[in-house]
């Protein structure tokens, strides 16, 4: 009897998730069909938006809330699976699963289509393509695009994860509330005219729903019943809910590393200067947030290391990564000398300094 009602709950559940994921294909991207009603206006008036009268506040999204806490508190009981009831197969098939979706989210969504820091063979873009749709997250398009207005509103009520409101609000308090009106407003204005371009991107945007209700639900929810003869509940709370929540939390991650892992409002690394953490690297969100083409630059705190990074070298390898984009510390010393004698902004002296930076022959992006 119990079983059956939480079997109940939980298929009700996935029904409003899924429906929720219809309404809501990104996070702060809730009022798509508002949007693109509007988006023709915008196109046209985008030079005429007066933002100073747009309104700065940001709604309660009550769905938004009710998904999440039920997605919270399943994971809880997945966990209790995880000891007493799932095979060791679903487990794994858990971990695979959260390491391709990461990859969809760290290399292809951010830093291939966010940020273009290294060029990828369409083998390739169809591969990430495919682990972002188990993101669960919404489109590519959608999500570089408001990743996009992060960056360019960086700090400011312009962006929808402003880290001044602290690492709660980056990570998940910005989840339960809609975009305001000045939010979309800037949202529209956002340049996407390269992934426009890119079959793959507009073709995971078209039939976005059709490969989410495939790859992210129905083939991985059959897998554990169908090839190794787990439960249900199994199936369920390990491969639906707990990726899920994991998954989630490793994509939020992308947007809010910087309070994290970064330097505090007002600290400063050496005490008397912030710029030598640019030459080291090693606060690299601050890093990432000054130039964003180095396809080095780590998610979760790291530089030049961890999985997501290794990945792209070993595409490149493969050959089906090319043009990887970084900063030589030659060149940044060149940009960060620049700044100092002008006063000009260090992501201008980079710019500047990029022009004329140059690889030894031997180095492993001439290859
Ligand atoms: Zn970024």
């Amino acid at each position: 009897m119990l079983d059956a009602i939480v079997l109940i709950d939980t298929l009700s559940l996935w029904i409003k998730s899924y429906t929720f994921s219809l309404c809501y294909p990104a996070d702060g991207d809730r009022f798509n069909t508002r949007r693109h009603s509007m988006a023709a206006t915008m196109t046209t008036t985008k030079q005429h938006t007066d933002f100073s009268k747009l309104s700065k506040t940001r709604e309660s999204d009550w769905p938004a809330v009710l998904f999440f806490i039920h997605i919270h508190l399943l994971s809880i009981y997945a966990v209790w699976l995880v000891f007493t009831e799932a095979k060791l197969l679903t487990i794994l098939f858990l971990l695979v699963l959260t390491l391709f979706a990461t990859l969809g989210a760290t290399i292809g969504a951010h830093r291939l289509w966010a940020h273009n820091t290294y060029k990828a063979s369409s083998e390739l873009r169809i591969f990430l393509m495919l682990c972002q749709t188990l993101v669960g997250q919404g489109s590519i398009y959608n999500w570089v695009q408001q990743h996009r207005l992060h960056h360019a509103q960086f700090k400011t009520d312009g962006d929808p994860y402003n880290p001044r409101h602290g690492i709660l609000y980056a990570h998940f308090l910005t989840r339960l509330r809609k975009l305001s009106d000045y939010q979309l407003a800037l949202k529209d204005t956002i340049d996407m005219s390269d992934l426009e371009k890119d079959s793959i991107v507009m073709f995971q945007k078209r039939f976005y729903w059709i490969l989410y209700a495939l790859l992210f639900i129905l083939l991985p929810l059959n897998a554990p019943l169908e090839y190794w003869n787990d439960s249900v509940l199994s199936a369920i709370f390990l491969i639906g809910f707990l990726r899920y929540c994991l998954v989630l939390h490793a994509s939020w991650l992308i947007e809010s590393g910087v309070e994290l892992w970064g330097l505090k409002e007002g600290e400063k690394f050496p005490p008397d200067s912030n710029l030598v953490f640019v030459l080291n690297r090693t606060f690299w969100p601050h890093y990432h947030y000054i130039y964003s083409n180095d396809y080095k630059s780590g998610e979760y705190g790291t530089y030049d290391s961890g999985c997501s990074t290794t990945f792209i070298k070993v595409f490149t390898a493969l050959g089906l990564a090319t043009k990887l984009s970084t900063l030589e510390p030659r060149t940044l010393q060149i940009a960060m000398a620049e700044s100092a004698k002008t006063n000009k902004p260090i992501s201008d002296c980079i710019e500047e300094a990029l022009k004329n930076q140059t690889l030894r022959d031997e180095h492993f992006l001439k290859q």
